[in-house]
């Protein structure tokens, strides 16, 4: 693969871990921080969903079911999104690789620009709370700010403490059974990557279960010295 912006100094950094580990709530954190650009497969394949293209067309059932998206339209949306100039101050990606097809394009695509993959860092959540933080989340419309019923409630119900929004919204697939169907995916074609990344030399661990700033300091303790 080709046509990737990504400079041989640009900091790369993987976010793995089940669904409702944090890995979007993190991920921006690590944005706002230190200056990088937060990927989201999940995000662009919304994006996809909602323009109506043919990979939103062909992914919308999937992401409905819980299942994963073919790595064919993962991939290419991916690659699209890190050929634009802005992924040349570094990347967090959140939600990819999902599988080790993934996790081997990646590797190609960034040995194309001599560039390596600084961490993969494991959120390590205990599966069984998933279902309630997954339930209990929303988002502001307007700015993307993460929010939840009871972890994390705007200080004002329904107007968003970041940019004074009222359009919150929740996505279609945060409900318990496709959770399910979502944490039964990760189990079997993600987590795998553990491994993967552990026998590379890259992976580190973190207990997410804590509180969100807490987890917060832990991984900027990671990403610091990479990112200077
Ligand atoms: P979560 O991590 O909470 O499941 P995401 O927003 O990352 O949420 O993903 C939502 C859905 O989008 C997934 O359940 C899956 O269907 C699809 N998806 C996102 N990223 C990938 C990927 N890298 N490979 C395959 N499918 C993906
Ligand atoms: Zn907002």
């Amino acid at each position: 693969m080709d046509g990737a912006t990504l400079t041989k100094t640009a900091p790369v950094l993987i976010l793995l871990g089940p669904p409702g580990a944090g890995k979007g709530t993190q991920a921006r954190m690590l944005e706002e921080r230190f200056g990088l650009v937060q990927l989201s497969t999940g995000d662009l394949l919304r994006a996809a969903v909602a323009a109506g293209t043919d990979a939103g067309k062909e992914a919308k059932s999937v992401m409905e079911s819980g299942g994963l998206v073919s790595d064919g339209i993962v991939l290419a949306i991916l690659k699209d999104r890190l050929a634009e100039p802005d992924c040349a101050k570094g990347v967090v990606l959140d939600g990819f690789p999902r599988t080790t097809v993934q996790a081997e394009a990646l590797d190609a695509l960034l040995k194309a620009s001599q560039q390596q993959i600084d961490a993969a860092i494991s959120l390590e959540v205990v599966d069984a709370q998933m279902v309630t933080r997954i339930s209990g989340r929303f988002t502001c419309g307007s700015c993307g700010e993460g929010y939840h019923d009871t972890f994390k409630a705007p200080k004002t119900l329904g107007i968003c403490d970041n940019c004074g929004g009222t359009d919150m919204k929740r996505r279609a697939d945060d409900n318990a059974e496709t959770v399910i169907s979502r944490l039964d995916a990760y189990h079997t074609q993600t987590a795998p990557l553990i491994t993967y990344y552990d026998q590379k030399g890259v992976l580190k661990k973190i207990d997410a279960m804590g509180d969100i700033n807490d987890i917060a300091k832990a991984l900027a303790e990671i990403v610091a010295p990479v990112t200077v």
